[in-house]
């Protein structure tokens, strides 16, 4: 507990119930909106009241929370949660990343995290916004798998997760990005002190960390490349470094964050050094923890760079790298 208040205090403070997770507080800001105003002027509502952030005790018609969620179901309805934006209309079919409504493909009471969130009631969705070819959970990500819990049926299931010991609720995947209306729609329906975790791979759009703000306390971040064609590559993905990176900044002013770096053999210095240099330059707070324990998995094998485990020199040097640029490793 003593390492928890040091690395991360606003987190440790909510443990110790000294204050609220972030999304209780949002159903403490009242807000006043119809449903007919138009979505822009309900996203000018909703950035002034996140900068206001007057939390109310008394019972409110509508808070801040319901205005995110109706802004979260008017992105639902042409999808634009994450940056692919492929604008399907998710009440009728699949997106890009195969999702449709959440399914949820396992939770539990994790005790495999890093050692200050554990233990941790984390959320499995199936599907995810990327298609890694070394993905470990590729039979979850890229599979549609799961099953569909009705928000209140889950938010009961995190309240006996809490009583059973979790130290926090960590939505994760494949990737919790697609499913950020129902994630809304299950805080509404709990009141527990419990810290929320987003545990990602950060490729949200701008309007999706508009709305993850006020809600997560913790940023789990997975930070794998450094440049983008290796990202299109290994992952099928569009843009990543600046996506990845303005997410990382905006994270950084949300709430804590605890960054991800999995060492993949033959990217130390296409991927690594560039990671860990922007993480010492623009997040000096961020906790790091650098992977060693990649192994070829999936479809790894049809690229020849990465058809090999990592070696631990190669993870030495990345380690020995973060600590001569002061990154706080875990
Ligand atoms: S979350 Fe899925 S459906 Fe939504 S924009 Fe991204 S790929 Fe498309
Ligand atoms: S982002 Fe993570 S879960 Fe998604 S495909 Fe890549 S490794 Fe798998």
């Amino acid at each position: 507990m003593m390492m928890v208040r040091t690395l991360l205090p606003k987190y440790h403070d909510i443990l110790e119930e000294n204050r609220s997770a972030q999304y209780l507080d949002c159903k403490r800001i009242p807000v006043s909106f119809d449903i007919s105003q138009s979505t822009d002027d309900l996203w000018k509502l909703h950035d002034k009241t996140l900068r206001s952030f007057n939390v109310q005790n008394s019972i409110q018609t509508s808070s801040l929370l319901d205005l995110k969620i109706e802004l979260a179901d008017r992105l639902f309805q042409a999808c634009c949660f994450c940056e692919c934006k492929c604008k399907i209309d998710r009440r009728k079919t699949p997106g890009v990343c195969g999702v449709q409504e959440a399914r949820i493909a396992t939770e539990f009471l994790h005790f495999g995290e890093e050692t200050v969130l554990v233990p941790s009631h984390t959320i499995f969705f199936s599907g995810c916004t990327f298609q890694c070819v070394f993905c470990l959970n590729w039979d979850i990500s890229q599979l549609p798998c799961g099953t569909f819990i009705a928000p209140e049926k889950l938010g009961r299931i995190i309240e006996e997760r809490k009583k059973q010991g979790a130290h926090n609720v960590n939505w994760v995947g494949g990737d919790p990005t697609s499913n950020l209306l129902y994630i809304l729609q299950v805080l509404q329906q709990m009141d527990t002190n419990i810290a929320q975790v987003w545990n990602s791979n950060m490729y949200c759009s701008e309007d999706t960390m508009k709305l993850l703000h006020g809600i997560i306390d913790i940023y789990l971040t997975d930070f794998k490349y450094g440049n983008d064609s290796c990202a299109k590559r290994l992952s099928k993905v569009e843009g990543y470094t600046a996506v990845v990176k303005r997410n990382h900044l905006l994270a950084n002013e949300q709430g804590e964050i605890l960054v991800r770096h999995l060492v993949l053999p033959n990217h130390i210095d296409c991927c690594s050094k560039p990671v860990i240099r922007f993480i010492a330059k623009h997040l000096p707070d961020a906790l790091v923890n650098i992977m060693g324990q990649y192994r070829p998995e999936y479809r790894a094998y049809e690229q020849k760079d990465i058809s090999r485990p990592i070696t631990p020199e190669e993870v030495l040097q990345v380690k020995e790298y973060a600590e001569k640029l002061g990154i706080h490793q875990i």
